[in-house]
C-alpha cells in the first residue's frame, strides 16, 4: 500500500484542499454569538457527554470536544463508566439528565461495548438535547427536509461541499457508504438541497461507474484507498469522511482517509484532507447543535410556563 504524502499542501494556500478548519472556525463565530446571547438571557447551555469503557482515541475524542466547548462558553460535564454499567443503569442517567433542565445537551459517545443497546439508548435521549442528531426523530426530520438537529458528521461534509461554492440544486452526487450516522443522512440532506443523488455500498456492482461521472463523491466507508484518481471526474469534488489508522513504510501510525490522498489530488477539482477534513468541522456542528438546543429549550419553557417564570442558570 502506498502511503506516499506527495501531497502535503497547506489547505490555506493551497485552494484545491477545502480547509476544514477554515469552515469550523465560520461555524464556530456563529456559534459563540448564539451562546453569549444565551447566557445574557441567564441561559447556560450544559453539554453531558457519557462515555462507557472509553478507550483512549475515545478520550482524546472527549477532550476535544471539552476544549472547543470551554471555548464557546458552554458547560461540559464529561462522565465516564465502567464497562460493567447495565442497560437499565445507562438508561436511569439519561432519563434524569433528561428530566433535569440545567441540561441542555446529551451525548452518548462511540463505541458502546456490546451488552448495550446503541440504538435504544440513542432513541431514550429527549430529542430536544439530542445534539448529536441521533435521535429517531431528528433523522425523521431531515427525511421531511427539516434540518432542526442534523447528525453531525453528516452535516459537517456537506458543509464542506458547499464551502466549495458548487451549485447544489442538479449536481450529481455520489455517496459511497450508507450508514446509518453518516451515508444516509448525508444521502438525505443532499436530495434536500436538490443534489442528484447515488448511494453505493459494498453490493454496488461496479462502484467506478457510478463515481466517475459525479460532479461529487462522498466517502465514508473506514477502508483506506478505497477511491483512486481513476476512478473520479476530472474537476469533481471529493469529500473523505474515512478515518483509518494505518502504519507507513517506516511503521509509523498515521490517520488517513478513504481515498488514496495523492492520486486523487491529482484529478479533482477540490478535495478535503486528513486529517483535518471533515473532523474539525463534526466539532463545530456538535457545538452548533448544542446552541440550537438550548435556543429551543428555551422557546419550549418560555411558552410552557412564561419568560419572567422560568430561568436556568448553572
Ligand atoms: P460503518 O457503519 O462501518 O459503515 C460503512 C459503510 O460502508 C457501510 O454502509 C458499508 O456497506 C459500506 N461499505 C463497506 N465496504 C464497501 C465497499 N467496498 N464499497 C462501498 N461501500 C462499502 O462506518 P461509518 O460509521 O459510516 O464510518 C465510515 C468511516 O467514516 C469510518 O472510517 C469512520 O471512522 C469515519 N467517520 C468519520 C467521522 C468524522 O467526524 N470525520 C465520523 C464518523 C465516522 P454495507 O453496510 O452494505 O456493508
Amino acid at each position: 500500500m502506498s502511503t506516499s504524502t506527495a501531497h502535503k499542501q497547506d489547505p490555506k494556500t493551497d485552494h484545491k484542499l477545502i480547509d476544514g478548519r477554515g469552515v469550523a472556525m465560520g461555524i464556530r463565530d456563529g456559534v459563540a454569538k448564539r451562546i453569549a446571547r444565551l447566557r445574557e438571557a441567564n441561559w447556560q447551555p450544559r453539554l453531558v457527554s457519557l462515555a462507557v469503557g472509553a478507550a483512549e482515541p475515545a478520550k482524546l475524542y472527549i477532550r476535544n470536544q471539552r476544549k472547543v466547548a470551554d471555548k464557546l462558553g458552554i458547560e461540559f460535564d464529561d462522565r465516564y463508566y465502567d464497562e460493567s454499567i447495565t442497560r437499565e443503569e445507562l438508561l436511569a442517567t439519561i432519563q434524569a439528565l433528561n428530566a433535569d433542565p440545567s441540561v441542555t445537551g446529551i451525548i452518548l459517545q462511540r463505541p458502546l461495548p456490546d451488552h448495550l443497546p446503541m440504538k435504544e439508548l440513542q432513541s431514550a435521549v429527549h430529542p430536544l438535547k439530542d445534539v448529536e442528531g441521533m435521535h429517531p426523530s431528528s433523522i425523521g426530520n431531515i427525511v421531511y427536509d427539516d434540518l432542526v438537529l442534523g447528525p453531525c458528521t453528516a452535516v459537517a461534509a456537506v458543509e464542506m461541499l458547499k464551502s466549495t461554492g458548487l451549485n447544489l440544486p442538479g449536481l450529481e452526487v455520489v455517496v459511497v457508504g450508507h450508514s446509518v450516522i453518516v451515508g444516509k443522512p448525508i444521502a438525505f440532506l443532499l436530495m434536500s438541497e436538490g443534489a442528484t443523488v447515488t448511494v453505493c455500498h459494498h453490493m454496488t456492482r461496479n462502484l467506478t461507474v457510478h463515481s466517475r461521472r459525479a460532479d461529487a463523491v462522498f466517502v465514508a466507508v473506514g477502508k483506506p484507498q478505497l477511491i483512486t484518481g481513476d476512478m473520479i471526474k476530472p474537476g469533481s469534488a471529493l469529500i473523505d469522511i474515512g478515518i483509518n489508522q494505518i502504519e507507513d513504510e517506516q511503521g509509523n501510525t498515521k490517520v488517513v482517509g478513504d481515498a488514496d490522498h495523492d492520486s486523487c489530488y491529482d484529478v479533482a477539482g477540490w478535495l478535503t484532507p486528513v486529517p483535518g477534513g471533515v473532523g474539525p468541522v463534526t466539532v463545530s456542528v456538535l457545538m452548533q447543535n448544542v446552541a440550537k438546543a438550548a435556543e429551543l429549550q428555551k422557546r419550549h419553557y418560555e411558552r410552557e410556563f412564561g419568560e419572567a417564570d422560568f430561568v436556568v442558570s448553572s
